[in-house]
C-alpha cells in the first residue's frame, strides 16, 4: 500500500500534464490535489490506481472548474427569459453602451455644469418619458425595488393588499416576507379568488400607507375571480403601488405592426401610469429586454423618497448595468426594439424564418426533423402563453445523455417524446452552425 502511494504522481507532474487546460495555475493544482487524494482513498480502501489514472481523474476536475466559470451558453430551450440562463439577451446596441461607459463616465457628474449629478437621470429619467411617469429610479432588479418602496414609504405603517395577490413570485420572493422586512404591516383585505375596490376602503385608514398590486406574473387564477382596476382603487385615496414586475412598458406595443396574441392582458407600465397608479416598479431583464434591473416609476415626490432612503445605496445599480438600461429605453424611444432587443426580435421572428433556418440546419443531418415547437416567453412573466415555435429533432435512444453531450458544448436543448430538441426561437442565428456541428456530432455517436 506504502508503495501504491509512492507511486502517485507528483503535483508537479499532473500539472504538467495538464498545461492544454486553460485554466491559472492554482486552480489546476487544486485539481490535482483533488485527484491525488481521492487515489490515496481508494488506494487505503486496496483498489489500484495507476499514475495515468489519477491524471485523467485530475483533467475531468480542471475541465470541470473551467466549464463551471460563467460564459455563453447557446439557449435552445425555447424559453426566451430563462432565468437560470441569464433571463434577457443584450443586443449590439447594449454592449456598445456598456463598453462606453466602462470607463470613466458622467455617471453622477453634470458635464453642463461640472457638478454632482445623480445616477438616476440617466436610464431613470429616461423609462420614465418613456412610460409618461413624473421620475423615475432604477435599482439592482425588481425584488430590491420592491423592498425599498415599501422601506422607504410604509415602514412601520400598513400596506393593504388583495389576499388573492400575496404569492411567491419565485426564488424565495414571498410578498408577505418582503412586506416584513421592510418594517410594513400587511393588511390582507379580500379572498383568494375574489377583491373588491370596497374591501381595500375599507381596509383604509390614517395608518395606510399605500395600497399595493402584484401582477399575478408567473401563475394564472381561472374562473370565478375579480380584482379592482387601479382606477378604482387609485379613487379611494392612499397611493396606489403596482408591482408589475414584467416591465411590458406599452400593452398596445408601439414599436410592433400589431399587439401578438401570445402578450394576452399582459399590464403595461404605461397605462399602469395612467390608470392612476402613484408609483410601478418592474425588472429590467424580462419583458423590457434589457439588463438585470430593478425600476421604479411615478410620481416624483414618492421616487425622490426612495432614492433618499438609506437602503437606496445599499440596492443601487452599477453604470455598466444603467448603461445597457439606457440604451435599451432608447431602443423604445426610437421605435427601434425589433432590430435592437433580441428578446423582442426573438418573439416576433415568423415562423417562416424559423422553419427555413431549422431546414439549413438539419439538411446536413441525417435523422434530423424539423418538428412544430412552443416557446414561451417564460423567466416568470406570460404564464401558460406560448409563441408557436420550429425545433430540430434528434430520436436518441438516451435522452438525458443527448441532452448532457449538448452541454458539454455549452448547448442547452430540450427532450421531447425521447427526442432532443433544440427549439430555434430562442438560439441566435449566429449560433445555427455551432448548433448544427453539435446536434450532427450528436446523430452520428448515436
Ligand atoms: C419577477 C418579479 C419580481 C422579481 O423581480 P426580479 O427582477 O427578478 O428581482 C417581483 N415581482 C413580480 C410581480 C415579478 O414578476
Amino acid at each position: 500500500m506504502d508503495d501504491a502511494r509512492r507511486n502517485l504522481p507528483s503535483i508537479e507532474r499532473i500539472v504538467a500534464a495538464l498545461v492544454d487546460v486553460a485554466l491559472p495555475h492554482d486552480l489546476v493544482v487544486a485539481a490535482a490535489r483533488t485527484a491525488v487524494d481521492h487515489a490515496r482513498t481508494s488506494i487505503a480502501a486496496g483498489r489500484a490506481v495507476t499514475a495515468d489514472d489519477v491524471i485523467a481523474a485530475a483533467r475531468v476536475a480542471a475541465t470541470a472548474t473551467r466549464e463551471a466559470l460563467l460564459g455563453r451558453v447557446v439557449n435552445a430551450t425555447g424559453v426566451l427569459l430563462h432565468t437560470n440562463l441569464g433571463r434577457a439577451a443584450l443586443g449590439a446596441s447594449a454592449l456598445a453602451a456598456i463598453g462606453d461607459s466602462a470607463g470613466a463616465s458622467n455617471l453622477e457628474y453634470h458635464l453642463t455644469t461640472g457638478t454632482r449629478g445623480s445616477r438616476h437621470d440617466h436610464a431613470g429619467h429616461l423609462l420614465a418619458s418613456a412610460v409618461g411617469a413624473e421620475a423615475g429610479m432604477v435599482v439592482n432588479n425588481n425584488a430590491a425595488a420592491v423592498l425599498l418602496v415599501l422601506a422607504a414609504l410604509a415602514r412601520d405603517r400598513e400596506v393593504v393588499v388583495s389576499r388573492g395577490e400575496l404569492v411567491e413570485i419565485g426564488g424565495g420572493f414571498r410578498v408577505p416576507d418582503v412586506l416584513r422586512e421592510s418594517g410594513a404591516r400587511l393588511i390582507e383585505v379580500g379572498t383568494t379568488n375574489r377583491t373588491r375596490a370596497v374591501d381595500f376602503a375599507g381596509a383604509t385608514s390614517d395608518r395606510t400607507a399605500m395600497l399595493l398590486r402584484v401582477h399575478a406574473s408567473n401563475y394564472r387564477m381561472i374562473g370565478f375571480t375579480e380584482q379592482p382596476t387601479i382606477s378604482d382603487l387609485a379613487a379611494i385615496g392612499p397611493p396606489v403601488v403596482v408591482d408589475a414586475g414584467s416591465g411590458l412598458l406599452d400593452a398596445t406595443t408601439p414599436w410592433l405592426d400589431h399587439v401578438p396574441t401570445w402578450l394576452g392582458d399582459e399590464p403595461g407600465i404605461r397605462q399602469c401610469i395612467a390608470d392612476g397608479a402613484a408609483l410601478v416598479t418592474f425588472s429590467g431583464d424580462k419583458l423590457l429586454g434589457g439588463p438585470q434591473a430593478g425600476v421604479i416609476v411615478g410620481r416624483a415626490d414618492l421616487v425622490a423618497a426612495c432614492a433618499r432612503h438609506p437602503l437606496a445605496r445599499a440596492l443601487r445599480a452599477d453604470k455598466l448595468t444603467l448603461a445597457a438600461l439606457q440604451a435599451t429605453v432608447l431602443a423604445y424611444l426610437d421605435r427601434d426594439v425589433v432590430a435592437q432587443i433580441p428578446l423582442w426580435r426573438a418573439a416576433t421572428t415568423p415562423l417562416t424564418t424559423l422553419r427555413a433556418r431549422a431546414e439549413s440546419i438539419a439538411a446536413g443531418i441525417e435523422g434530423a426533423k424539423v418538428v412544430d415547437t412552443e416557446a414561451a416567453t417564460g423567466g416568470g412573466s406570460l404564464p401558460g402563453s406560448t409563441i408557436p415555435s420550429v425545433g430540430i429533432a434528434i430520436a436518441v435512444d438516451d435522452p438525458d445523455a443527448g441532452l448532457a453531450e449538448l452541454r458539454a458544448r455549452r448547448i442547452v436543448a430540450l427532450v421531447r417524446d425521447d427526442a432532443i430538441v433544440a427549439d430555434l426561437r430562442s438560439v441566435d442565428p449566429d449560433d445555427d452552425i455551432a448548433l448544427g456541428d453539435a446536434l450532427a456530432a450528436l446523430a452520428r455517436a448515436r
